[in-house]
């Protein structure tokens, strides 16, 4: 059922959310804090497609014995501040971190918006979605519960994650469960 992404063993993989929520700390946190984790020879390069506001940084991973896979890595520049995302963007993307700041109760509103751009695009049961709520060490701070959170994954037919960039906190974790779902479900 999961053809797209052309290769079995590359998952395209995007981050969505609203702009300041921290996806690109995520994703900078993910492939450079990789050393000594669970890739033994990280690949983590940066590159860019200016003309698309998109940027991508890929990461080998190791799914269970001899099994690795590819990550790409899409990271939306700044695009997202116009909650509007060149349409082209979601096309073979087999996994999406929805991120929300578990801080700012707007950008978890807008996640309905952000999952809905991607269903629109590719049709239903497309790609495999995990909810993530960042910036969990400022608990003081924080103004969603993670039982709304949870409700509201559930309700769309996903799993839900805390993760902090700070305290790098569930950060490989979030990853690794995404691309885990997504080879099930190949
Ligand atoms: P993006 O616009 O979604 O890519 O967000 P950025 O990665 O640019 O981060 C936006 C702001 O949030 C920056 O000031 C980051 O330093 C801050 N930030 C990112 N991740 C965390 C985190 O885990 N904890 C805290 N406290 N701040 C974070
Ligand atoms: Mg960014």
């Amino acid at each position: 059922a999961m053809e797209a992404g052309g290769c079995r063993y590359q998952f395209r993989i995007l981050l969505l959310g609203d702009a300041a929520v921290g996806k690109t700390s995520l994703l900078r946190r993910y492939v450079g804090g990789a050393l000594g984790t669970l890739a033994p020879a990280p690949e983590a390069e940066l590159q860019s497609e200016p003309t698309v506001g998109v940027e991508f940084y890929s990461r080998l991973l190791q799914l269970g014995a001899g099994r690795w896979v590819k990550l790409q890595l899409w990271d939306t520049a700044g695009q997202e501040r116009f909650r509007c995302i060149t349409r082209s963007f979601y096309r073979n993307v087999v996994g999406v971190l929805l991120v929300f700041d578990v801080t700012n109760r707007k950008s978890f509103e807008h996640i309905p918006h952000w999952h809905q751009e991607v269903v629109a695009t590719q049709g239903p049961d497309k790609a495999i979605f995990l909810l993530v709520g960042h910036k969990s060490d400022l608990q003081n701070t924080r103004c969603v519960s993670a039982q709304e959170a949870e409700e509201l994954a559930a309700s769309l037919g996903m799993a839900f994650m805390e993760t902090s960039a700070k305290n790098n906190c569930n950060v490989d974790l979030a990853f690794d469960t995404l691309a885990d779902t997504i080879q099930q479900a190949l």
